[in-house]
């Protein structure tokens, strides 16, 4: 252990006390709470399910109001399945209403002003009580652990704006320091950029390397021109933040020889996900919000809502974030207490409708390039019957590749829709630096 990784392990824990974070408290707790048994554990649940839906009807005008409005009676649920009484909240509505949100007891809350750029490229502003801020790095140490790392190793970020702020604050900057977060800012990824990142890991020696898949695996790419080996301390990498396509899990595993671990959360609602070794889906903590899958298919695939059970500074009851989800029902052979959900598909995109009525949706889109060999993709509707289709790729497409593209939208969506599949240097971000599947750019 270095020096530097030593002191951050010491020196952590009482700061972050003081800065009234204990991550490290909460860390503590959670591993507690895994020895809970699963009716006890139901209970704790149920029993704080009411304690912020009865805050919510005495502290919150826009819940209470929209939930006489649907002529919602309960106060505290009994069951986990009351909860289908309350309607569901998108994120249009939590910011088209976002001072009816907050409580009139605000002031008595210790709290903090959140903000995301969102997979759909639209931002939203939130509170998070500062406990809850605790419980959820609580819960990122227990994850990472899960990909063998542990607080005060080097961690090495190679991702893009949302993960490492340009303008950072001071408190920001030590705060990654006692971290031992070290980082290379790269939206894009080229010959000069990788070789920042290969400077970064031998410089740090990392245990987990964390950022974007497509990032990572381009990273990896590039770097076999001049370092083809793995790094010597490196345990894991660790992606968030968009799909992590079968290929690129392949390609940065054979190349730096580490297992991937693959992280699926949002902030505002309120979840946090890690693969475990088993990579059978994502652990989700069920002590931080109760998990549901809305009107789900055949195959138990439906759009994913999160009541949140510790936020009162701006509740999140029956949140849905517009990604659709599996939940496994069995227990992970690993046999961690934390329940999975399965699949994630897509992370949203615009649903594209078509002259005679019929829709396209991301999931069913991200299935058509399942298994292309390609860097990304993206669907942009140009017009009522006209589909662009930009494939990220340093090779040809291949023909069947582009026939298949058509054949498929042809089915599924119309006959008539023109189909033109091009190949791009890069796709597209929005605003906020994320990349965005599927959406509609049509003149009005
Ligand atoms: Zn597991």
């Amino acid at each position: 252990m270095s020096i530097a990784s030593y002191f951050s392990r010491t020196v952590a824990p009482p700061l972050f006390r003081l800065m009234k974070i204990d991550i490290f408290h909460y860390r503590r707790w959670l591993l507690e709470t895994e020895k809970w048994s699963p009716e006890k554990r139901d209970k704790w649940r149920l029993e704080r399910l009411g304690d912020i839906i009865e805050h919510c009807w005495d502290h919150v005008p826009f819940y209470k109001m929209l939930w006489e409005n649907y002529g919602v009676k309960i106060r505290r649920p009994r069951h986990f399945n009351e909860l289908n009484h309350f309607p569901i909240v998108t994120r249009d509505m939590i910011r088209d209403n976002r001072d009816q949100l907050i409580p009139d007891n605000i002031e008595k809350i210790p709290h903090k002003a959140d903000s995301t750029g969102g997979t759909t490229g639209s931002p939203l502003k939130y509170f998070h009580d500062l406990k809850l801020h605790a419980l959820r790095y609580g819960y990122v140490l227990i994850g990472w652990e899960f990909a063998g790392y542990h607080f005060g190793d080097d961690v090495c970020y190679i991702a893009g704006g949302s993960l490492i702020a340009e303008n950072r604050s001071l408190r920001n900057r030590a705060r990654s320091w006692l971290e031992r977060g070290h980082g290379v800012s790269c939206v894009g990824m080229n010959m000069d950029v990788a070789l920042k990142c290969h400077q970064m890991i031998l410089k740090f020696k990392p245990t987990v390397i964390h950022g974007y898949p497509s990032m990572i695996a381009e990273f990896c790419n590039i770097k076999d021109h001049f370092h083809p080996g793995p790094y010597d301390d490196l345990k894991a990498v660790i992606t968030t933040a968009e799909m992590l396509h079968p290929h690129y899990r392949k390609q940065i595993e054979d190349n730096l020889c580490v297992p991937v671990f693959d992280h699926y959360g949002f902030n505002d609602g309120g979840l946090l996900s890690y693969e475990c070794i088993q990579h059978s889906g994502y652990h989700y903590n069920d002590l931080e919000s109760v998990v549901e899958v809305i009107d789900p298919d055949a195959h138990g695939t439906g759009r994913l809502a999160v009541t949140n059970l510790w936020n009162h500074s701006m509740p999140f009851i029956r949140y849905e974030n517009g990604d659709l989800v599996t939940l496994n029902s069995e227990p992970c052979s690993c046999g961690r207490i934390y329940p999975l959900i399965g699949n994630v598909f897509g992370r949203s995109g615009d649903i594209l409708r078509f002259a005679n009525g019929n829709t396209l949706g991301t999931p069913g889109l991200t299935l058509i390039f399942k298994e292309m060999p390609i860097d990304g993709w993206q669907v942009v509707q140009k017009g009522l019957n006209n589909i662009e289709v930009r494939i990220k790729t340093n090779h040809e497409i291949n023909p069947y590749d582009i026939a298949y593209i058509k054949k498929v939208i042809h089915l599924h969506a119309s006959a008539d829709v023109d189909v033109h599949v091009v190949r791009v240097e890069e796709l597209s971000l929005t605003s906020r630096g994320k990349l965005k599947p599927v959406f509609v750019e049509m003149n009005q």
